[in-house]
């Protein structure tokens, strides 16, 4: 694609970045088969080379963006599908990122649309706080169907994404350190995960006991804060590069070979965090090096390897495959094969590189899509007639849990429970009902 940027623009090295992008695209438009929101509403410019153009244009002109711009960047999910299928190499995630932070900089948005977005990047990144409101969420859902009566689609489905049941406590996954059993072959540290830790703290206390039965040691950090994923998809730039620093800062004092990530939203990010802090000089160097670190679980488990074992129960699991798993970490396998060693029937679901509709606080701030994208995957789901849905990330499992009667969990309690932990929640209420 032929670019206009000025000299003096270029000297900006985020249109710098963003120059290099877009002059990849050839047009060929194969992306757009694959673009949920092009498959869905069959705008171009709600595909992947119809946002490119608009970004292009954004970004040459330099002015501030205008509210056609914005609601066709608003409604990309940053699943990052598009990736995976451009034979060109373009970078969409980055430039993505960097068109959201040029609206966040230069739009002035609706009141109550600030507001929304204000008040998600501060409950959602403060655990206790997030803990408060989802409680608060749970009692105030019966007023969901008089929500949707006055048109208020935002905070019905709010309240709709509280689960109906709170966790179990979970004591393990809490700022400590967890010894490997036996001979310890490697410190690591653990991101809890600011949303994940409140919604489903048996994920990473599923994690913990596999990691620790399998001579790993886990350290959770005492200080940490939201990896960022959040407010950068939010294109909320310095509050994302701030809590990218604080955890850099956690994880080498912690002193771990290993940065272990159980929400594929997180990892994304994190793997990220050398692109996104290179032109900070004190930080560079030490982002890369906690990016080349880190690991999603399911790599993890597959290069220290899991020792053989009969499985529990023969399970037929359908695996969703997270956007941010397959498209953004490349993660295709690995979750699958782990599952099919512990002796799970694992099942392909159809349309699998098509989002959940989850993405973040995409959900909440574009509602209609989301659940179209949601009941859209059910139906593949339910196609496939699964005992159980295992994936790689909270969100996923929000998002489609809270509209199918399936048990879905996350892959490590599998995991976990096939190597001699605990029986997951949901299949233990799942066999009982
Ligand atoms: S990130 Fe996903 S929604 Fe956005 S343009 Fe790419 S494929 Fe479409
Ligand atoms: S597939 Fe790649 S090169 Fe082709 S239009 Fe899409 S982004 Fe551009």
């Amino acid at each position: 694609m032929q670019t206009n940027f000025t000299p003096e623009q270029l000297q900006d090295p985020h249109i710098a970045v963003a120059n290099q992008i877009l002059r990849k695209c050839v047009h060929c438009g194969f992306c757009t088969a694959t673009c949920p929101t092009y498959v869905l509403l069959g705008d171009e410019l709600d595909s992947p080379r119809g946002r490119i153009y608009l970004i292009k244009n954004m970004l040459e002109r330099g002015e501030a963006a205008t509210s056609e711009t914005v609601k066709h960047i608003d409604r990309c999910l940053s699943c990052l599908a598009c990736m995976t299928t451009c034979p060109s190499g373009v970078h969409y995630m980055h430039l993505i990122d960097d068109a959201r932070a040029h609206v966040e900089k230069t739009y002035r948005r609706p009141l109550f649309e600030r507001l929304l977005r204000d008040l998600l990047a501060f409950l959602m990144t403060r655990p206790a706080l997030f803990r408060t409101a989802l409680g608060l969420s749970r009692l105030a859902q019966p007023l969901a169907p008089v929500l949707e009566k006055l048109g208020e689609k935002h905070l019905k489905a709010m309240l709709e994404l509280a689960p109906k049941v709170p966790p179990e406590p979970e004591t393990m996954g809490r700022p400590g350190v967890y010894p490997a059993q036996g001979k310890t072959r490697m410190r690591v540290a653990l991101l809890r995960g600011c949303v994940q830790s409140i919604l489903d703290p048996a994920i990473n206390a599923a994690a913990i006991r596999l990691m620790n039965r399998n001579g790993i040691e886990v350290v959770v950090s005492e200080g940490e804060t939201c990896c960022g994923s959040l407010t950068h998809h939010m294109g909320k730039e310095a509050d994302a590069l701030a809590r990218a620093r604080r955890m850099i800062d956690g994880w080498r004092e912690a002193n771990v070979e290993r940065v272990i990530i159980t929400a594929s939203g997180c990892g994304t990010t994190v793997k990220d965090y050398g692109h996104m802090l290179r032109l900070d000089p004190a930080y560079a160097g030490k982002a890369e090096r906690i990016s080349a670190m880190t690991r999603d679980i399911s790599e993890f488990l597959i290069e220290i390897g899991l020792p053989k074992i009969v499985p529990p129960r023969a399970l037929r699991v359908a695996y969703h495959s997270a956007c941010s798993m397959q498209h953004g970490q490349k993660i295709r396998t690995e979750p699958r094969r782990l599952l099919e060693q512990a002796g799970f029937e694992v099942t392909d679901i159809p349309e699998g590189h098509l989002c959940c509709g989850s993405a973040g606080t995409y959900n909440i701030l574009q509602p209609e899509i989301a659940t179209r994208l949601r009941d859209r995957k059910i139906a593949n789901i339910n196609s496939v007639t699964p005992a159980v849905i295992a994936t790689g990330n909270i969100g996923c499992i929000t998002q489609i849990g809270q509209a199918t009667e399936i048990p879905i969990l996350h892959t490590v309690e599998l995991l976990d429970w096939a190597h001699g932990g605990y029986e997951p929640r949901v299949l233990r209420e799942s066999s009982k009902g």
